[in-house]
């Protein structure tokens, strides 16, 4: 199996390059902002309660998350491989991941980190808050709320792959096309190793 984490801080393009990416290496696409985004738009109790850390730029629990995740890979038990979209973003997710991976007897290929500059994210972020009204796109406080979370709870796990010899640092800025040749350089070359 090939199980990407794509990783970046909000505003990196892992959302654009996750789909080119599923496209050519015919995998799952699992963004746990994006399940998110659609129990809120059905309404249920968890959407509802995920909302309000989502609006304000601030992490939903672990525990949530984690069983979302859960579940999807149960529900897709014949795929060639997964793109861990947004997810994991703290260690304990990260340690989930690997336990239930290893459960199936399968593991993290690679992560691909998408560097991009606080400035850049922020001019970013705006300008698809403009476009797609996402409301955590709107603010520039809660942009600034949403890298800090980043930087404090996300970014560290670098050190966790790196630590597996998974991790890999990728320039963000570009055009869309020539960061995905620089990711599917990566992969493919990871794919010759194995
Ligand atoms: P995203 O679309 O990945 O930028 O996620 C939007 C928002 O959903 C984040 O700001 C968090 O509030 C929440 N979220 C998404 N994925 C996670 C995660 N793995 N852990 C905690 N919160 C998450």
């Amino acid at each position: 199996m090939l199980n990407i984490v794509l990783f970046g801080p909000p505003g990196a393009g892992k959302g654009t390059q996750s789909e080119k990416l599923i496209d050519k290496y015919q995998l799952v696409h699992l963004s746990t902002g994006d399940i998110l985004r659609g129990e809120i738009a059905a309404g249920t109790a968890l959407g509802l309660e995920a909302k309000k850390l989502m609006d304000a730029g601030s992490l939903v629990p672990d525990e949530v998350v984690i069983g979302m995740i859960s579940s999807k890979l149960d529900q897709n038990k014949g795929a060639k491989g997964f793109i861990f979209d947004g997810f994991p973003r703290t260690a304990a997710q990260a340690e989930s991941l690997d336990k239930m991976l290893k459960d199936k007897n399968t593991s993290i290929t690679k992560m691909l980190a998408l560097e991009v500059n606080n400035d850049e994210l922020t001019k970013r972020l705006l300008i698809r808050g403009k476009n797609s009204g996402r409301a955590d796109d709107q603010n520039e406080e809660i942009i600034r709320n949403r890298i800090n979370e980043y930087n404090n709870k996300t970014a560290p796990l670098k050190n966790y792959y790196s630590a597996q010899g998974k991790f890999q640092s990728i320039q963000g800025i570009g055009t869309v096309d020539e960061i995905f040749e620089s990711l599917c350089k990566n992969i493919d070359a990871g794919k010759q190793i194995a």
